[in-house]
């Protein structure tokens, strides 16, 4: 049977996970949430999700909308195995204990903290660890986007040391209250949060981030330096450890990509649902390599990388897929994401 998943709170992450979800041969969104009649609900009703408001309140606002509405969160709870909190970043904590008294795995954001769930997942990383879990948190775009780069260097030549500046997008391409619009703002608060959160999956990784948000829309970019424990041989060995980990993409400024816009440009091109780019993109003429020294520039989507982690993380909680590799290569394939060797 497949595995019914509910979503609550269906903004930019969420419509993105019930997508991939209803995609999915082995899962079915059995509902979704909104608090408003924003288009997103009307989104959610042309998908033909089963639309549930959070809260009584919420339902007669949608009804007063027009929209058909099935009941409550706590309705939509009884009819799932697991649910996906997409609400606001800090918000879903609040929701722990109507999962746990609906007796429904959950899955949480990276805008929450490492306690809401006790448990942080990336798919390459920890899925074994997550099999039959009730909580799990998918770490943020900005973590999951390390982390994708990262691990394969930890595995391959063993890290002593990271640092990485991450230059963040100042808002979502949706967004029209967020900025800065015209300065560049650092996260004063140093090292910034990045950097313990990469460590909640990656244990015990030397790792400290500096972060400014930047006027754009358009992906964040992280500049990194890491100190790998074994020197390669040569660049040719680091690239070699990133062509064999899936959900990382090479791009090339000799070819025209020298920008998030061409980055972007080429997610259109791909022809994906949204123009979304799942995979983290690597400048493959943007890496340098001094002894033990590497150094090297990626491009992050934030609205959609961790989708397919997302994705992976209901498959393990809900322990039907008990092999990652499995789940990575079933989630990809339908999402259409490129392909290379896999754990
Ligand atoms: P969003 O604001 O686009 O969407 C949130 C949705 O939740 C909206 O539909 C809103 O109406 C609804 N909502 C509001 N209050 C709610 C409540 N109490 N219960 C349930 N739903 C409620 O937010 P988002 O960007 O999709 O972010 C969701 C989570 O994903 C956050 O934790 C965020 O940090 C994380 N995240 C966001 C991004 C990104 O770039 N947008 C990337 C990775 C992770």
């Amino acid at each position: 049977m497949a595995t019914r998943v509910a979503i609550n709170g269906f903004g930019t992450i969420g419509k993105r996970v019930a997508d991939a979800v209803a995609a999915m041969p082995d899962m079915r969104v059995v509902g979704i949430t909104k608090t408003r009649p924003t288009a997103e609900a009307w989104l959610a009703a042309s998908r033909h999700f089963p639309l549930y408001g959070v809260a009584p309140e919420h339902v007669s606002a949608l009804t007063d909308a027009g929209l058909q509405v099935e009941g409550t969160l706590s309705d939509l709870l009884q009819q799932a195995d697991v649910v996906v909190d997409c609400s606001p970043g800090k918000k879903g904590a609040a929701n722990v204990a109507a999962y746990e008294a609906a007796k429904v795995k959950a899955i949480f954001q990276g805008g929450e903290k490492h306690a809401v769930a006790g448990f942080s997942f990336n798919a390459l990383v920890n899925y074994k660890q997550a099999l039959g879990r009730s909580k799990a948190r998918v770490v943020s775009c900005n973590t999951t986007g390390l982390i994708r780069t990262l691990f394969p260097l930890h595995k391959t030549f063993g890290i002593d040391h990271v640092h990485a500046v991450i230059v963040r997008r100042g808002a979502d391409p949706s967004d029209s209250e967020s900025g800065p619009i015209n300065a560049i703002e650092p996260v004063l608060q140093l090292p910034s949060h990045h950097g313990p959160d990469v460590a909640t999956v990656l244990e015990g990784l030397s790792i400290a981030t500096m972060a400014v948000a930047v006027p754009t829309t358009l992906m964040h970019v992280h500049a990194i330096q890491v100190d790998l424990t074994r020197p390669p041989k040569g660049l040719d060995a680091v690239l070699d450890a990133w062509q064999h980990t899936p959900r990382v993409m090479l791009v090339r400024g000799d070819r025209g990509v020298v920008s998030t816009a061409q980055v972007m440009e080429q997610a259109r091109d791909l022809g994906r649902q949204r123009s979304d780019l799942q995979e983290i993109a690597l400048w493959e003429d943007g890496i340098a390599l001094d002894g033990h020294k590497l150094y090297y520039y990626q491009a992050i989507h934030q609205e959609s990388n961790v989708v397919p982690e997302n994705i992976d993380c209901i498959r393990a909680l809900h322990g039907k897929v008990k092999d990652q590799t499995e789940s990575m290569r079933l989630t990809d394939k339908v999402l259409g994401l490129s392909t290379s060797t896999y754990p």
